[in-house]
């Protein structure tokens, strides 16, 4: 169970929050492994691709109540009864842009630990029992969180809070259970990095494009690193960061807010807070020329990935920077929002020369973040052709402005988007959880219609000449090694 994220196409991104108990905590998009790519349209339409679909009723849905117990968790509630279901889920402000060098992925092997049991619990019988009550769990680890939920029938809230407050404080991290799932970790990573050329590209492009951020941290971590934890570096994480004052209880479902905040207290209002020493900034340098690197990998098909460095809605401090956000989010949607965005219509359509071209800009991301555009030549062209096509529709934003028929379809889009996320619980959970586990507001989403509706032709082309530089670029490009790699053993073990 590693929490992953990505860099590419959009059209991949069904996979983004796993559902099944077999392989928890991945978030995966095309391969690749950093979760920096996504807007929040894109993790709307992720999150609900996965998860229960019930009837809409979108104008009825009541607004969220917000709580905050004397021990400092946070706890959030959406009502919504279209079925008697419930979703349970429970945020830690940990991920790997906590983490520090030589303790990279830590966070992601704290999750695989989190399923092996606790003071009253055998290993193992947390899955079952959720599983007993009909219910489905899962959990993930992202650059800026961790997660765990369940998604189970109304009746079986109290049981599944129970069950996940426990776990809070009362994990055991036996010696022998760690270094088992040591193994089981070094062979994830080996599974999804080292015999995996795309994801093992973006690693070593995120790594070029933060020279001293922790956005440079891979989620799962570096193998050397997974190689040499202690379990005592396990205790001490979890320690520090699984705490009632690190943590935000989300219940999106058939649920009142004041039953659920009594249950809150009851189960999870009994820990202490725990001492949170503050993160280091550890802010980005500011790059200066281009950087580019090139991997040899085993594939047989070459592709590109380029970054631009850009700010977040986390990181911008002015409303004029939160503008540029919400300007860079439509931009994301001008070159790679459907089947007719720029970069399909002209890349793969028109010039005929990839076989996949996209786009992505995670907005919420804790830290500094990248825009990134990747593609992967069709047979008989060089991937230099895309890099130079994509390369091109950058250009083109800085020269013509945006027509308004063509923006009025990117906000009838990001409106569609944003009904599909009010269809799943899941999916309005989750949003809202990761929403507040890198310091925005809950209702930052209800929002977001509004304000891509006030980002005009000329703010677009602004963002584009002042963030889409050259001097400000990352090119990572992927050759085929010309090895024969037929011979590749699958991974059949747990993520
Ligand atoms: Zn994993």
């Amino acid at each position: 169970m590693l929490e992953i994220e990505y860099s590419a196409i959009i059209n991949e991104f069904k996979t983004v929050v796993d559902t099944t108990p077999s392989s928890k905590c991945l978030k995966k998009r095309k391969g690749l492994i950093n979760m920096r790519i996504m807007s929040l349209k894109a993790l709307i339409t992720a999150a609900l691709l996965s998860v229960l679909s019930l009837p809409i009723h979108a104008s009825n849905l009541p607004s969220i109540s917000e709580y905050q117990l004397d021990n400092g968790m946070k706890v959030i509630v959406k009502q919504d009864h279209r079925a008697p279901v419930v979703v349970h889920q429970v945020w830690y402000k940990v991920g790997s842009t906590y983490e520090t060098v030589g303790k990279t992925g830590l966070s992601h092997m704290l999750e695989h630990m989190m399923f092996k049991g606790t003071k009253t619990l055998e290993p193992g019988v947390f899955s079952k029992q959720v599983s007993q009550l009909g219910g489905q769990e899962n959990a993930f680890t992202s650059a800026n969180y961790t997660a765990y939920y369940q998604v189970v029938g109304k009746q079986h809230l109290e049981k599944v809070m129970q069950l996940e407050s426990d776990r809070m404080r009362n994990l055991v991290i036996d010696d022998t259970e760690f270094n088992k799932e040591r193994k089981v970790v070094t062979e994830e990573r080996r599974w999804r990095l080292e015999d995996q050329p795309t994801s093992k590209l973006n690693e070593q492009f995120n790594a070029t494009a933060f020279m001293n951020s922790p956005a440079r941290n891979p989620v799962i971590g570096w193998m050397t690193d997974i190689e040499h934890y202690k379990a005592s570096d396990l205790r001490d994480w979890y320690r520090q960061w699984y705490a009632p004052n690190n943590a935000t209880l989300v219940v999106v479902g058939d649920v009142e807010p004041q039953a659920v905040l009594a249950l809150a207290k009851t189960y999870y209002g009994r820990y202490k807070p725990e001492t949170i020493s503050s993160v280091k900034p550890q802010l980005e340098i500011e790059q200066e020329g281009l950087r580019r690197i090139e991997l040899k990998g085993a594939t047989k098909v070459p592709s590109v990935q380029l970054g631009y460095h850009v700010p977040s809605l986390v990181t911008a401090k002015t409303a004029v920077e939160k503008q540029e956000v919400y300007a860079l989010a439509v931009l994301e949607s001008i070159l790679d929002g459907s089947s007719s965005s720029r970069l399909p219509v002209s890349l793969v359509r028109k010039q005929q020369i990839a076989a996949g071209a996209s786009a992505g800009y995670n907005t919420t991301d804790r830290l500094s973040t990248l825009f990134e555009l990747s593609g992967t030549p069709v047979t008989g062209h060089k991937v230099s052709e895309v890099e130079n096509a994509l390369l091109a529709e950058i250009e083109i934003l800085k020269t013509e402005l945006v027509s308004q028929p063509e923006l009025e379809r990117i906000w009838a889009m990001d409106e569609a988007d944003h009904v599909y996320y009010l269809d799943s619980i899941q999916a309005q959970a989750s949003i809202i959880g990761s929403l507040v586990s890198v310091g925005l507001e809950a209702d930052t989403l209800d929002y977001w219609i509004e304000n891509i509706r006030k980002v005009t032709p000329q703010q677009i082309q602004a963002v584009a000449k002042k963030y889409l530089t050259r001097d400000n670029l990352t090119i990572a490009t992927l050759f085929p090694d010309g090895k024969d790699h037929s011979g590749l053993k699958a991974y059949t073990g747990r993520l």
